[in-house]
């Protein structure tokens, strides 16, 4: 790889997934002194590239870290203890131990959720859910006033398209970020963010 940039360009094209940073902030202050904050943009169900490996589909729920509080989900960066079954949780740390149907796992016998080239796994939930789909519309304002006219349009007819039971969300930025709420009668408050 040629240089930092390639190499971040090459993991956005493999994972679909786009940082404002791309390093951590190492504290709280740190934190706070970033002009933009730390966010990623996801693009879901993304194509890799013909000559990277595929991600074999996998028909079955994610390992979750068993603190409470943390929940993340199992993946290649993980410190994987074989020999005693468990695993590191890279979020919090909390050493975990693998579900009864993992049992078989070996160094030579991972699932593809450990391989190191699939540092990005989707998964078909098995779970039965029962949440209406949710969609959340995110516009941007800053356009011409005809072109913002056309934008409404087309999210009309989208929303017509809608299963009828399923909720809507809206969030438009500009200068500001707004968060909208809405009820039968249009948008009732707003919450702006800077
Ligand atoms: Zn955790």
């Amino acid at each position: 790889m040629a240089t930092w940039e390639d190499y971040i360009r090459s993991q956005e094209d493999v994972d679909g997934v786009r940082f404002t940073w791309n390093v951590w902030p190492h504290s709280r202050l740190d934190a706070q002194r970033l002009v933009v904050p730390v966010a990623a943009f996801f693009t879901p169900l993304k194509e890799r590239p013909a000559d990277q490996p595929q991600q074999p589909p996998l028909e079955y729920d994610p390992v979750l870290c068993s603190k409470q509080n943390c929940k993340a989900v199992l993946n290649a960066l993980c410190f994987v203890d074989y020999r005693a079954k468990a695993w590191v949780c890279i979020m919090c740390n909390q050493r975990n131990t693998f579900p009864p149907h993992y049992s078989a796992i070996s160094e030579e016998n991972r699932p593809p959720e450990l391989y190191p080239q699939f540092t990005t796994i989707e998964y078909t939930l098995k779970k039965a859910t029962t949440m209406p789909p949710i969609f959340v519309f995110v516009v941007d304002t800053c356009m011409a006033a005809d072109e913002l006219k056309a934008l409404k349009e087309s999210i009309q007819t989208a929303l017509s398209l809608l299963p009828a039971n399923a909720l809507v969300g809206l969030i438009t930025y500009g200068r500001m970020v707004q968060l909208h709420e809405l009820s039968t009668n249009g948008i009732s408050r707003s919450y702006v963010f800077k």
